[in-house]
């Protein structure tokens, strides 16, 4: 039966909904397709022919082994054997899930470990319960997809201002409902009641289907039980769990995850795979980093007002005095070491916590037990606010809580700031330095990191933190090397100097861009390496490019996917997007859903305050000039990589991408690339 999905946001709906379960849009017939913003998304291969029987060398491959996915198989068995972490490289076509799938269950079998597959989004989880059902016809496995609970809170979805609610606060509302459940009084969650009634149900449900993460949910639901819940509840029965990137990098979420893996004690019974890792280091480091920002301190402060007495936080510092001394800190500081006209200050001390020290007569333990009380007023406040039906986290709680966090990042592993923007002065504390990741990796016995783009693989090792004997394996993409062309020219760039130097350049830039769409009847997609120049090109080439043009909007998702379901739907199209965002990385255009690729400038990070701190930390750490190396050249290589990697998706694709940026001439060899006076003329010739 064809399913039907809200057309607001795509998800699907049971029957005869009058309302979408996921966003709570009203419907009516004309609100209702029968197209998910998934689908169309995956690629159209070939069918893979299942065996027959099992082969000895990789019992649990379900495929007849094409391309080198034997040898992945042999490596990945051998390096986990030996408790090691092992780091692949390998190429579109050689089948990364089914092969680290395969080689991670036959050791975790054998060793009694679980197995935790970490993905970026949901269609790759999906994609490890398509192959999971694909091995359970030769070999008896399970798994089960794990995904937030505001993705799959059936009580609260459809509530006013649902969507942005935080999740510590959707914890919380969820912990009063349960808590009422458990004690059978009024006003619990009745998907939480039916738990126990329902688990084997579910159970037999998820082990015989190997269903999607919506699939569940959607069954859950059906059976008036919570699907989060029961998903926490399951996970141990499951050889396999995929977990987002989140469940491992949060030392909270982690530490949740392993308690319901039965694993709390025991790290070492878990078969980590981390897929497309090369994100990983970049999703560590953002989920260590902050900022305090003036709107937060500011309704704190005003929050204080709202308080019973005067409640006190160390001697006679009352909770708003602290809170508007640690205001002025911020402001003060601002005004003494910020310039004219800067925009940050890298704050090499302690200044803010000296000055609040120095204020009230404080030393630093006692600076830190009066944060503690900031923390536990808050912690009440919330709990008023909540019982109220306000069901927000209180802005002292929050304020606390950064506030502890900000005393211990006075550390090289963060690079602590003032920044100053539109809305005024706030503090920013960006972690260069993943420590708590590697600290638990290094605690596994090995784990399969992979991904298509990981060169160089000692690298990736090295701002890892991972130790010990890491194996590196590269493996090639079967698919034709013929079928792909790389060129560059050598006339232009996007480097700021050149162009700030040549006043004709950003026009010879939009002139290539628009010469080259306009010379060919293919799907084509345009790379910038930043939404600043998209948004400068854009009037240029609305009127020059001839053709059906789309745009990825910076902000909103929903709308750059319907663009690009139009785009895929036509066979002559420009989509206009940029390197390192959701349409470069992790989506498939199989066949002619693209064709040509215009990569316009080498996307090397911005420079900040971080990216120099970075870099003077691994040039100490190994060696001169390594620095850039890891935090520009590397990030910005992989970044095109991926963005020409969308080309060739299956055995038949063909396709070929220009790099406008004379820079590209460094990376001849990595990116297989030549140089051309007439990319279009090239284009034209490839694609007769
Ligand atoms: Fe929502 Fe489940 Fe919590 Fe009930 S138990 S509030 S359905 S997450």
């Amino acid at each position: 039966m064809m399913g039907m999905f809200c057309r607001k946001c795509k998800s699907l709906m049971p029957p005869n909904s009058k309302r979408c379960i996921a966003c709570g849009a009203t419907l009516n017939p004309n609100d209702i397709s029968n197209q998910s913003s998934l689908d169309g998304l995956g690629p159209k291969r070939k069918p893979v022919e299942l065996v027959a029987e099992e082969n000895k060398d990789a019992p649990y491959l379900p495929y007849k082994p094409r391309g080198c996915q034997l040898d992945i198989i042999s490596d990945i068995r051998m390096a986990l054997d030996e408790g090691r972490h092992i780091i692949i490289e390998s190429g579109t076509g050689t089948g990364k899930t089914i092969v680290s799938l395969s080689a991670g269950l036959e050791h975790a079998k054998k060793t009694g470990k679980k197995i935790v597959y970490l993905t970026r989004t949901i269609s790759q989880s999906n994609q490890v319960m398509r192959e999971l059902k694909a091995i359970s016809k030769i070999k008896p496995v399970s798994g089960l997809t794990i995904t937030g609970r505001n993705k799959s809170c059936p009580l609260f979805r459809g509530t006013k201002d649902y969507e942005s609610l935080s999740p510590k606060v959707l914890s919380m509302m969820c912990e009063e409902k349960r808590s009422k459940s458990m004690k059978g009084a009024a006003g619990g969650c009745r998907y939480f009641d039916r738990i126990k009634t329902e688990v084997d149900d579910v159970t037999n449900y998820v082990m015989n289907n190997f269903p999607t993460s919506d699939e569940l949910d959607r069954y859950c639901e059906k059976n008036g039980v919570c699907p989060y819940e029961m998903k926490k509840q399951l996970m141990k029965k499951f050889d396999v769990v995929a977990v987002p990137y989140v469940h491992i990098l949060s030392a909270d979420i982690r530490s949740n995850l392993m308690a319901n893996l039965d694993l709390e004690d025991n790290p070492e019974g878990m078969l980590l795979i981390v897929d497309e890792a090369h994100n990983l280091v970049d999703a560590a480091r953002d989920q260590e980093s902050f900022i305090i920002n003036r709107d937060l301190v500011d309704n704190a402060i005003d929050e204080c007002s709202t308080m019973k007495g005067d409640p006190t936080v160390w001697m006679e510092v009352t909770l708003k005095d602290f809170l508007g001394y640690f205001k002025n800190s911020i402001r003060n500081v601002a005004t003494e070491k910020l310039g004219l006209n800067e925009k940050e200050v890298v704050l090499t001390d302690d200044y803010i916590e000296q000055r609040m020290m120095t204020k009230f007569g404080m030393k630093s333990q006692d600076l830190e037990s009066a944060i503690e009380r900031v923390i536990d007023f808050g912690e009440a406040r919330t709990e008023i606010l909540m019982e109220r039906g306000d069901n927000r986290v209180s802005d002292i709680q929050s304020l606390g809580f950064l506030m502890r966090d900000w005393c211990s990042s006075a550390s090289d592993r963060f690079v602590r700031s003032l920044k100053v923007d539109q809305d005024g002065e706030y503090l920013s504390a960006k972690c260069i330095d993943p420590y708590e990741i590697s600290f638990f990796l290094n605690s596994i016995p090995g784990a399969i990191h992979m991904s298509g783009t990981l060169q160089p693989l000692d690298q990736y090792a090295r701002v890892l933190g991972l130790k010990g004997n890491p194996r590196f394996r590269i493996y090639p993409s079967p698919f034709p090397p013929e079928n792909r062309s790389v060129l560059y020219v050598n006339d232009v760039t996007t480097q700021q100097k050149e162009m700030q130097k040549d006043g004709s350049m950003q026009h010879r830039l939009e002139n290539y861009i628009a010469m080259l769409c306009n010379s060919v009847q293919k799907n084509t997609l345009v790379f910038f390496t930043s939404y600043s120049f998209m948004r400068m090109m854009r009037p240029y080439l609305e009127t020059h490019v001839n053709k059906s043009l789309y745009w990825e909007e910076s902000r909103n998702q929903r709308k750059t996917m319907e663009n690009l379901a139009a785009f895929r739907n036509g066979r002559d199209g420009v989509f206009f997007s940029v390197m390192g965002g959701s349409v470069a990385e992790g989506m498939d255009f199989p066949g002619d859903e693209l064709c040509f690729a215009i990569i316009v400038g080498i996307p090397y990070p911005p420079p900040s305050s971080e990216q120099r701190a970075m870099s003077a930390m691994f040039d100490q750490r190994y060696g001169a000039g390594k620095g850039w190396i890891y935090t520009s050249e590397v990030p910005a290589l992989r970044k095109m990589k991926q963005a020409i990697g969308r080309l060739i998706r299956t055995e038949t694709d063909r396709g070929m991408a220009v790099i406008l940026d004379n820079r590209a001439s460094r990376y001849v060899k990595q990116l297989d690339a030549k140089l051309t006076d007439d990319p279009a003329g090239e284009a034209t010739r490839f694609f007769r």
